[in-house]
């Protein structure tokens, strides 16, 4: 063996032993002081600012909202339109309400508006109906970002066993107002700040009557042209205790497709060649939820299961899903299913329905904190790489070679290649790139890893990881 090809596998071997999540190159760069300067950069930014804005995420506020929201009686999407304290109607004006009030922190970068639509009748809307989704908007300030949109979302619709019936006590304390709690308080602890990217705060209705409110907001969004790159849909994130009685309060359920529902043939052909069934962009959103979890909120175990939802269940994120944007959903580790669509009663000294007294609100706090980190780390951190390649024709076929476009957005300081065990989850390897827009990891084959691109801003915020396509080498 040659010098040089030894030491460029002892290089390989150096760089493929080191882990390196976002968590992993934190413990790297500060336990080197001697390169700290180079590495800077590289560094996992857990920014002073970020700590404050979680540690305002408030339990008893997000207690009050859920209170508040249970106190409607009903929020039946087919309930009361106009009384002013029982139903759908008087909850969406009091929402509005909440993020009015909100949106006066935040120095005229956030509109509020009610985006009211008619659904034409459905199998379990027997008439036309006015639905309203209530949806606060913080504009991003950075002109080459603020058409980039995050959307965190909860519904504020509930429902009692009868899906039918709008007339029955639905309190919808854990489902939904707990993820409507969610958005709100993301919304009054984000609020006061300047964020680079467009922050939507949502209140979806519709849900239980089949997702309607979240696809008039994909769809509109759509025509609209939104480039949202980031859904986290809350739903029921305020139970600790299950059906089962196993309890838990440090874990968070994040759900994600592998393979994108807006997939079209081609694309489906090329991933039955070259794999990649776990990394659509909603798996990726997935894994940049659960790095920023490891560097802001370490006692929250995020469980990535990768699913589109629970088994054969759905949410509010499959809309989007199937509009191409990137989704996810967030939900307690364990159910509680004599609590979730069920007429409030008591039955041989049980008690039914979804009562707020059984919403744990120190438990809804630290999810938020984990949704709060997320977006403005999202809303900070340069826009994932596009049209991201890895070239088939490289000269070099024992080694990997990526191009990508360059990032437009002005505090880029470079990229990240990163790369796993085909079977990993989470991504374990990476190498930096300055300034340019193609890399080539030495002496890893592309036939037995998986690679991504991200994009690394000048304080070190990470983009979520584009996967590649198979490309012809550019030029
Ligand atoms: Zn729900």
């Amino acid at each position: 063996m040659s010098t040089t090809r030894l030491r460029s596998v002892l290089a390989h071997l150096a760089v493929a032993t080191v882990t390196t999540g976002m968590l992993a190159s934190l413990t790297m760069s500060t336990s080197s002081s001697e390169d700290d300067e180079a590495s800077t950069s590289q560094r996992p930014h857990r920014d002073r600012e970020v700590v404050r804005m979680l540690r305002a995420v408030d339990a008893d506020n997000m207690r009050r909202i859920v209170d508040e929201l249970a106190g409607f009686g009903t929020r039946h999407t087919l309930s009361a339109q106009h009384d002013p304290d029982r139903g759908v109607g008087a909850a969406a004006d009091w929402l509005t309400e909440e993020f009015e009030q909100i949106a006066e922190t935040a120095e005229a970068r956030m509109t509020v508006e009610q985006q009211t639509f008619t659904q034409q009748p459905t199998d379990r809307v027997p008439e036309p109906t006015e639905i309203t989704n209530v949806v606060a908007t913080l504009h991003g300030t950075d002109p080459a970002a603020a058409n980039r949109m995050y959307v965190i979302g909860g519904h504020y619709d509930s429902r009692c066993t009868d899906v039918m019936d709008a007339e029955c006590d639905a309190p919808g304390a854990n489902d939904d107002a707990s993820g409507v709690a969610g958005a709100v308080e993301a919304a009054r602890v984000l609020a006061p700040y300047e964020h680079d990217a467009t922050i939507v705060f949502a209140g979806f209705s519709g849900e239980e009557q089949g997702l309607l409110g979240a696809y008039h907001f994909a769809e509109n969004a759509v025509e609209q042209g939104y480039d949202i790159q980031g859904v986290l849909n809350n739903d029921m994130i305020g139970n600790t205790v299950g059906g089962n009685g196993r309890s838990d309060d440090g874990t968070i359920r994040v759900f994600s497709e592998g393979v994108p529902s807006d997939e079209t043939e081609e694309e489906a052909d090329t991933r039955r060649s070259v794999g990649g069934e776990m990394d659509g962009r909603s798996r990726q959103l997935s894994r940049f939820i659960a790095e920023v979890g490891q560097i802001y909120t370490p006692d929250l175990n995020v469980w990535e299961i990768a699913r589109r939802d629970r088994f054969g269940r759905g949410g509010d994120q499959t809309p989007f899903l199937e509009e191409g944007f990137p989704a996810v959903r967030l939900t307690e580790p364990h159910e509680n299913y004599e609590q979730q669509h069920q007429d409030v009663r008591e039955e041989d000294g049980m008690i039914y329905g979804d009562l707020p007294r059984f919403v744990d609100e120190q438990y809804m706090a630290r999810v938020n904190e984990l949704n709060v980190a997320t977006l403005v780390t999202l809303a900070r951190a340069p826009s994932t790489p596009d049209n991201v390649g890895l070239v088939t024709n490289a000269e070099d076929a024992y080694s990997t070679t990526l191009q990508w476009d360059a990032n437009p957005a002005a505090d880029v300081a470079g990229y990240e290649v990163v790369w796993r065990d085909t079977m990993a989850t989470r991504w374990t390897n990476s190498e930096r790139v300055a300034d340019a827009t193609s890399h080539t990891v030495q002496d890893v084959s592309k036939d037995n890893y998986m690679f991504g691109v991200r994009a690394v801003d000048v304080d070190g915020n990470r983009s979520p990881v584009a996967y590649p396509e198979p490309q012809r080498a550019r030029q």
